[in-house]
């Protein structure tokens, strides 16, 4: 089977598209469609997985999962309608209200980097969490007074969504990184083109997750608790709406 195009990757906003059947199988008891493109987002990242609708005229697919495993978008859900077959032409509708959750969601892990970093903190992020009930960032580095550094951080980060800032995007060669981005993971995910997501400074974070247009678009983000987590500095966070204890 050929890589799925990665549609979300290059067009974010397109919640409809069209899209052809690849195969549709049986994994371990569970239905799965491949198509030769698709907007639905896969798990990764820290990031939770697009559901949504796939549609034709045999058949109707509530997708209820999304993978990626070795180039290929699995779409794992249940038909409730008469089913596909290898060159169907279908409509895909990604959920567009769970999309912008998990992207505000995503974009505040970005936020608060941008916020330690102004706040000349020093530390590493190592690690980004960011589901509706449970949203954190990591970081490698030190931690005295745990209660300042939150007030501090709460700070930056209010001063930062209130001047909102335009969230840009950009494919790139991987051998540009290091002039595009802060810093170059050993484990970039293969079989994905390489992306640059930036807000407002010159340099960037690869990644490839879905954004918010304005930081501004954020709303109202909470610091739950920073505190110190086997060596690491974990900050926790949650969101307006997001179901997160604040
Ligand atoms: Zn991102």
């Amino acid at each position: 089977m050929n890589p799925t195009i990665l549609t979300y990757m290059i067009d974010q906003d397109k919640h409809v598209d069209e899209a052809t059947v690849v195969a549709v199988s049986d994994e371990h008891g569970r239905t799965a469609v491949f198509l030769d493109k698709t907007i639905f987002y896969p798990q990764g990242g820290g990031q939770a997985w697009d559901t949504g609708t796939i549609t034709a005229q045999s058949g109707c697919f509530s997708v209820e999962e999304v993978r990626f495993a070795d180039g290929i978008v699995h779409h794992f859900g249940t038909f409730t309608q008469g089913t596909f077959a290898a060159g169907d032409v279908v409509r895909c509708a990604v959920d567009p209200d769970r999309r912008f959750l998990n992207s505000r969601l995503h974009s505040a892990g970005h936020l608060l980097d941008e916020a330690v970093k102004n706040l000349g903190f020093g530390w590493t992020p190592t690690k980004g969490i960011h589901y509706p009930d449970n949203a954190a960032v990591e970081y490698a580095g030190s931690l005295e007074d745990a209660e300042a550094v939150k007030a501090k951080l709460q700070a930056e980060i209010d001063r930062l969504i209130a001047n909102g800032c335009a969230v840009c995007a950009t494919l790139v060669d991987a051998a540009d990184l290091p002039r595009c981005a802060d810093f170059v993971p050993d484990n970039l995910p293969v079989g994905k083109p390489v992306r640059v997501v930036k807000m407002g400074r010159e340099k960037g974070t690869p990644c490839g997750g879905t954004h918010v247009k304005d930081i501004a678009e954020i709303g109202l983000l909470t610091l739950r608790y920073v505190k110190a987590k086997k060596g690491n500095i974990k900050v926790a966070y949650a969101l307006k709406e997001s179901g997160g204890a604040a």
